[in-house]
């Protein structure tokens, strides 16, 4: 059962697709360049593709060139969290959902904007929602 989300892995299985699964769940990585958000420039906010929680902006998503989403900040900074990941012989920061504990990326200090931050998040990670399928007041 994991502590944030009230959800049994059972239960992500059913819900995620395989590969959603390898990275939220078992902190895989997609193979770069080859996600859907990769060259993205739709507008609109990137919501954990497990749970729906608001993570990111397209107003803050950039060309890193790194095969991978780019984002210099979140939505909010409360609404993930930062762990140090020392796997794979590398000392990295890892990014996950505050909301559900889903593994997204990593963040590193190589950003272009103020915040001088590289969100580096797997596609797989996020689900759009574009800015013109928000409801209107
Ligand atoms: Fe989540």
């Amino acid at each position: 059962m994991d502590a944030t989300s009230g959800k049994t892995e059972q239960e992500w299985r059913e819900t995620l697709t395989p590969e959603q699964y390898a990275v939220l769940r078992e902190k895989g990585t997609e193979r770069p360049f080859t996600g859907k958000y990769v060259h993205s420039k739709q507008d609109g906010i990137y919501r954990c593709a497990a749970c729906g929680a608001e993570l990111f902006s397209s107003d803050t998503k950039f060309e890193s060139g790194s095969g991978w989403p780019s984002f210099t900040e979140p939505v909010n900074r409360a609404n993930v969290n930062l762990h140090e990941d020392r796997s794979h012989g590398m000392l990295r920061t890892e990014v996950t959902c505050k909301n559900c504990g889903s593994h997204l990326g990593h963040v590193f200090d190589d950003g272009p904007g103020p915040t001088g931050q590289r969100y580096c998040i797997n596609s797989v990670s996020l689900e759009l929602e574009p800015a013109d399928h928000k409801p209107l007041r």
